[in-house]
């Protein structure tokens, strides 16, 4: 890539609430520590606390409620114990009501559940801007050997369902989960053929491993920044025009990362931390901008729709697509 095609190349990021609505779940992937056991500091969100949170979020300007939480959490009687309290049969049951009460709100949701079948993804749709499910890596790897949803043919099949359902789709690479340079390739080709066969994919992420304490992987290395950027810079000529995402806590210098061809640094949040990396705070708007602008490229907020879907009305439900009216400019990023 011609190191100077950045300069003056728009960056987009969103501002959002990040809502982990439980951490149970039935995989355990070795290097996550945001997963927890029943009665051992697993949590499940009330309606209340996220409604709370999310009126937090508008108040301060967010445009995103990002839902997160552990794969089918009802294997754990804990977990289908507070459904049934809360007049819920599943899981899914209780997301669409949320998503509904937070689109009402003001808010677009963006759910990330792990894996859901098509019809699961289409009731979600109904309320959700965008959805999202990583695919870390197309091939089989040890690290998923208890985790039944990280079965790269199932989630191939959830992120083809969504295309199907015409619902932009958040996915990406964790690069550093034992995967080798050619699986890295095969994941991002794999990637390309499925947004070629759909248009869906709004995104893919470039996800640096975190090694988390107390965990199998807690004494494995991150990757190198020399990995994450030949992923990129690979990326970027697999995908000429994809949005390539970078998180921005996960890596110290945003610069080289713009430099290879990332031009989304995703959500961001005032309101709550990262729940899956909690020792990586978010950095406010204002120090992304800087970081941005000391890079030579230009900020530009974004909904969590990115703009060439939100002016595309097969992309989005009735209900959502009034609020992306409501919120979007007319090059459909975040209006004001
Ligand atoms: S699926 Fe997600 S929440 Fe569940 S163990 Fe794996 S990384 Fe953790």
């Amino acid at each position: 890539m011609n190191p100077s095609a950045h300069i003056g190349r728009e960056i987009s990021y969103s501002r959002n609430v990040f809502l982990p609505i439980t951490n149970l779940c039935r995989n355990r992937c070795s290097y996550c520590g945001f997963r927890r056991d029943p009665n051992d500091g697993a949590w499940f969100m009330s309606p209340e606390k996220v409604l709370e949170l999310a009126e937090r979020a508008k108040a301060t300007g967010c445009s995103e409620a990002l839902l997160t939480l552990g794969e089918r959490p009802e294997v754990h009687g804990e977990a289908r114990e507070k459904l049934d309290g809360l007049g819920y049969k599943n899981t899914v049951d209780y997301l669409v009501e949320l998503c509904r009460q937070i689109l009402e709100l003001g808010l677009l949701p963006h759910t990330n559940a792990g894996t859901l079948n098509e019809r699961e993804l289409l009731r979600l749709r109904r309320y959700n801007a965008s959805m999202g499910l990583m695919l870390e890596c197309a091939a089989e790897l040890s690290v998923h050997a208890l985790s039944p949803g990280k079965d790269p043919k199932l989630r191939l099949k959830m992120i083809e369902d969504a295309g199907k359902l015409k619902i932009p789709f958040t996915t990406g690479l964790l690069i550093g989960i034992g995967e080798s340079p050619e699986d890295r390739v095969r994941s991002l080709l794999t990637l390309r053929n499925l947004h070629e066969r759909y248009d869906h994919i709004q995104e893919v992420i470039i996800q640096p491993f975190v090694p988390k304490p107390d965990t199998p992987m807690a004494g494995k290395a991150p990757p190198s920044v020399d990995e994450l950027l030949k992923t990129l810079v690979t990326a970027r000529r697999i995908m000429p025009e994809m949005n390539l995402q970078v998180p921005p806590n996960l890596v110290r210098d945003l610069s080289p990362f713009l430099l290879a061809g990332a031009n989304d640094l995703g959500g961001i949040s005032s309101v709550t931390p990262d729940f899956i990396n909690p020792d990586n705070p978010w950095p406010s708007v204002a120090e992304l901008k800087a970081a941005v602008e000391r890079a030579g490229s230009v900020p530009r907020e974004r909904l969590p729709i990115y703009p060439r879907y939100a002016k595309n009305e097969r992309f989005m439900s009735n209900e959502v697509k009034k609020l992306v009216l409501e919120l979007a400019d007319e090059d459909g990023y975040r209006a004001g």
